[in-house]
């Protein structure tokens, strides 16, 4: 792109002349208020110097005269003086506004705040800052203005500061404030900056090609006086006068022409570009028409950014066509207004204006972004919109009914129909492109007429955030999914307050007619109840806990865990009648001296089972009794009446035992206990529990062993229960 604006850094520039620069835009400024600035910002700045050994004062005399060259208002200019002295000189803000006004004031706060943000490489961070750049706008878009001029100062003079510091501000330039610059529409500002980040970025290549521009200077400036002269005489054949201007586009576009196109520098022809400037658009037509029939277009090289004006208003008819002296040339075709437009974008907008609202100083695509922003999760997801928003390389599609749309570059029917109306995007189906139907993926070209297709059950899904290539309709999808998710989540949570619910007899309609679901919304920290209910659905938040805070279930769920023993101790005792009812026969245990069919039982006292020493006493009318050899009883009763028993070795009876079990007084412990026991395949007769004092609990079993060896292993296992003191056969 040609370039109008000299930025170069001024050594030299005085008050007078900076004012006189005003005088030829501006004729009816405040200067007595633009020289107190002048005055007050060399006397803030008195005796400090910069890193070139110069005077500070000249860095925000440049940024003021890089504002007075975009033609900015009074305000700017005045802030673009006063820009560094609350950060650099301890000024506060409420002098400014006391001595100058508050808008000076309220931008030069901006410009402090925007010069603590520290940018990083990761991205997050990154996106964060740009958040803040972008509030920071909204306020006053004067503010990015005075902060890209005083960028492009510091770009100028980048050559002072250490190796390390120059990349990694030629990269934040890069990476922020060019794409700020375009899609202001300040492309003389954009240029100038890509040229300068070049330079420090890659010094190797940026010289290189400084030279090889250089080399063909006299030969190429002749080139463009003579294709210049021409085209003039051409225009004026047809009575057309307009300005020509001709000069080789910026370091930075030839850079990317060349990186893109993988050629050599010699192989670039249009590194040329010509400039026609006329009176009005029927001009500006007619001009391209003489042009079109005196020299050969290249197809698919003209572009009419008049009719179709780039988001950032810039407007030109561009064409490539082989020119005069069999080369290929660039040529852009457009008004004045059009041109000082292209130059300054954005700033044009302050042209002649003084003392205008603060609130017309926003620009919509701020606020869009602004509005992106709360719809959007997280910072990449911000950083993705910020950056989709500033790219603006487009394609142009028409509607059925002729009107013309810019969409990003590789954009989607799908894009499309986000652009038409959020509810026209989640119900689309597909499109027709020139009457034929495609898919949702197909990328769209300039000059598609484009129809929508669209189903009323149709609605959106993840894959499509794969598809769109825009931030509005990836915001909107995005947007729908999220609430999609909280619905569903919102139901699961309803689903599952309700059950716990029912289990006390109450229900979520009765609960809220007691008011306690305002009392758990408080407790949990939620917005609403709904947000509970999501987080229930969600697994966020434990039913249990909520169910337990409701004031009229509070009672219901402390009684039942004080009964919470009692019905298992009563469970239990079910369960204990169900398996004695599987009572073994006691008959043929012992073989009485050889002999199995008398009538024998086991003593009472003593129990004995397998594997136990014992020895039978004849009792009267009752056949033999069965005692252990250790039994007390034993020894009182006369001895003489005593015969030889042995365990009968052929049969698998059970036999009674009763064990007794101290352990730490914890609920549950019953059923761990008796988990014990039968899990080891013994039947349980009956179980007793009772609390000691020291919180304690004694339990009594009466379990059915096959011999001694089986109850010695259930002794042994329900002593390694961690709960368990002791255990004994009672
Ligand atoms: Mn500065």
């Amino acid at each position: 792109m040609v370039n109008n604006f000299d930025f170069s850094h001024e050594r030299d520039l005085d008050c007078d002349t900076l004012i006189s620069r005003v005088t030829a835009y501006y004729p009816d400024a405040d200067f007595v208020m633009l020289r107190k600035a002048f005055n007050y910002a060399t006397k803030a700045h008195e005796g400090q110097k910069r890193r070139s050994g110069e005077d500070y004062i000249i860095h925000p005399i440049n940024v003021a005269a890089t504002l007075v060259k975009l033609r900015l208002d009074l305000d700017s200019i005045i802030a673009g003086l006063l820009h560094d002295v609350v950060e650099d000189c301890g000024i506060e803000p409420t002098e400014i506004q006391d001595e100058f006004n508050p808008a000076v004031a309220q931008i030069v706060v901006g410009l402090t705040k925007i010069s603590k943000i520290k940018f990083k490489t990761k991205e997050e961070s990154q996106a964060e800052n740009f958040r803040k750049m972008v509030v920071a706008m909204a306020k006053d878009i004067r503010v990015i203005i005075v902060k890209l001029a005083d960028r492009m100062h510091n770009m100028r003079t980048l050559q002072y500061v250490s190796e390390e510091k120059q990349k990694k501000i030629a990269k934040e330039t890069l990476d922020i404030y060019v794409p700020l610059a375009t899609r202001l529409g300040i492309n003389s500002v954009k240029s100038e900056l890509e040229d300068l980040c070049l330079r420090f970025l890659k010094p190797e290549t940026y010289y290189e090609l400084r030279e090889k521009v250089a080399m063909k200077k006299s030969e190429r400036e002749s080139y463009i006086k003579d294709t210049r002269n021409i085209l003039i005489e051409k225009l004026n054949e047809y009575s057309l006068k307009a300005e020509v201007k001709g000069r080789p586009k910026h370091f930075y576009s030839i850079y990317k022409k060349i990186a893109n196109r993988g050629v050599d520098y010699d192989q670039i022809q249009d590194i040329l570009a010509f400039r026609i400037i006329v009176n009005n658009i029927t001009e500006c037509y007619k001009c391209l028409g003489i042009i079109h029939s005196s020299y050969t277009p290249i197809p698919g090289r003209f572009k009419d950014y008049i009719a179709i004006p780039k988001v950032n208003n810039y407007q030109s008819l561009h064409t490539t066509v082989i020119g005069p002296k069999a080369e290929r040339i660039e040529i852009q075709i457009r008004t004045h207004e059009m041109d000082e437009v292209a130059e300054t974008g954005v700033a044009a907008h302050w042209k002649y204006k003084e003392g205008i609202a603060s609130g017309t100083n926003k620009l919509e695509w701020v606020q869009e972004l602004l509005d992106y922003n709360q719809s959007v999760e997280n910072n990449s997801e911000f950083m993705y919109t910020v950056k989709n928003d500033l790219d603006i390389g487009g394609v142009f599609v028409f509607t059925p009914q002729g009107d013309v749309r810019e969409l990003r570059y590789g954009a989607t029917p799908l894009d499309f129909a986000y652009a038409v109306h959020t509810e026209v995007g989640h119900k689309c189906v597909g499109a027709k492109i020139n009457g034929r139907i495609v898919p949702l993926r197909h990328h769209l070209k300039s000059g598609d007429t484009i129809e929508i297709l669209t189903s009323k059950t149709q609605k959106p899904s993840k894959d499509w955030l794969n598809i769109v290539k825009s931030g509005r309709a990836r915001a909107k999808i995005k947007q729908w999914l999220q609430k999609e998710d909280r619905e569903k989540k919102k139901e699961e949570g309803t689903d599952i307050f309700e059950k716990a619910c029912r289990v006390y007899g109450s229900s979520i309609k009765q609960i809220k007619k007691f008011g306690d679901e305002k009392f758990v919304v408080e407790k949990f920290n939620m917005a609403n109840f709904g947000d509970l209910l999501i987080n229930i659905g969600a697994g966020k938040t434990d039913i249990k806990a909520v169910i337990q805070e409701l004031p009229s279930l509070k009672k219901i769920v402390e009684k039942e865990e004080e009964e919470n023993k009692l019905s298992e101790i009563e469970t239990f005792s079910h369960k204990i009648k169900k398996s004695s009812r599987s009572k073994s026969n006691m008959d043929n245990a012992v073989i009485v001296d050889g002999l199995d069919d008398l009538m024998v039982r086991m003593a009472k006292c003593c129990n004995p089972i397998p594997g136990d020493s014992i020895v039978g006493y004849v009792t009267r009318g009752r056949g033999i009794t069965v005692h252990t050899k250790e039994c007390k009883r034993v020894n009182s009763t006369e001895l003489d009446r005593g015969v030889n028993v042995e365990w009968n070795p052929n049969l698998g009876i059970k036999y009674p035992v009763t064990i007794r079990v101290i352990t730490l007084d914890k609920p549950g412990i019953l059923s761990l206990i008796s988990n014990q026991i039968t899990n080891q395949g013994i039947n349980i007769r009956s179980a007793m529990a009772k609390s000691l004092p020291d919180r304690r609990g004694s339990f009594i079993f009466e379990i059915e062993v096959g011999d001694y060896s089986e109850l010695l292993k259930s002794i042994h296992n329900i002593e390694a229960l961690e709960e368990v003191i002791s255990v004994q056969r009672a």
